[in-house]
């Protein structure tokens, strides 16, 4: 079982990128941003907490998307690997993670970082704004907010992963047919 992180600030590209690998590798996509709007159409306890934090631009709780990858994970048992995307978002995920994969016989076998400078990633989720009907997309100051949070508790996670030595870095700022291009080398390996 392969386990990859689709690694990166919001705005970065993951989404797209996710879909042309799960074509071309069959990984299952785990997308906890997916499953939590997931929670909230469904009107779920879950989701009604997790939509105020998310409108806000804060993280949910480290518990409420270990549960979900856990679950997800234990679920599908038979397939090639998979593929988070939006998870790890902090420290103590990663840790988690860790120990989970390591109960699993596993480990995250490499993350995969698209890089873009807050200037990109403002533009292109206002952009996205517009396409997608995604509440946290529309508010400049929630924006702001989750590249702050962003920076605060995501961007450590380059150092955690870059110590275990299965850290690839790839410019985001490129066309979508390069940037799959460079993933595919790298999960090719
Ligand atoms: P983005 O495009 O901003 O990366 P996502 O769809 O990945 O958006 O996530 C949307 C929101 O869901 C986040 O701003 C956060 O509030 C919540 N969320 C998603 N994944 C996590 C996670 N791993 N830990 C905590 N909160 C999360």
């Amino acid at each position: 079982m392969r386990y990859y992180i689709l690694f990166g600030p919001p705005g970065a590209g993951k989404g797209t990128q996710a879909k042309q690998i799960v074509d071309k590798y069959n990984y299952l996509h785990i997308s906890t941003g997916d499953l939590l709007r997931h929670e909230i159409e469904a009107g779920t306890e879950l989701g009604k907490k997790a939509a105020e934090l998310i409108e806000r631009g804060d993280l949910v709780p480290d518990e409420v998307v270990v549960g979900m990858i856990r679950r997800k994970i234990t679920d599908n048992p038979h397939i090639k690997g998979f593929l988070f995307d939006g998870f790890p978002r902090t420290i103590a995920q990663a840790e988690t993670l860790d120990s989970m994969l390591n109960e699993f016989g596993g480990k995250v076998d490499a993350v995969i970082s698209l890089t873009l400078e807050d200037k990109l990633v403002y533009d292109r989720i206002l952009h996205r704004a517009m396409i997608e009907n995604r509440k946290d997309d529309m508010d400049r100051a929630t924006i702001e907010h989750r590249i702050a949070t962003y920076h605060q508790k995501t961007e450590p996670l380059i150092s955690y992963y870059k110590g275990k030595g299965n850290y690839r870095e790839i410019e985001g700022n490129d066309t979508i047919e390069h940037v799959f291009a460079n993933i595919s080398r790298i999960l090719d390996e």
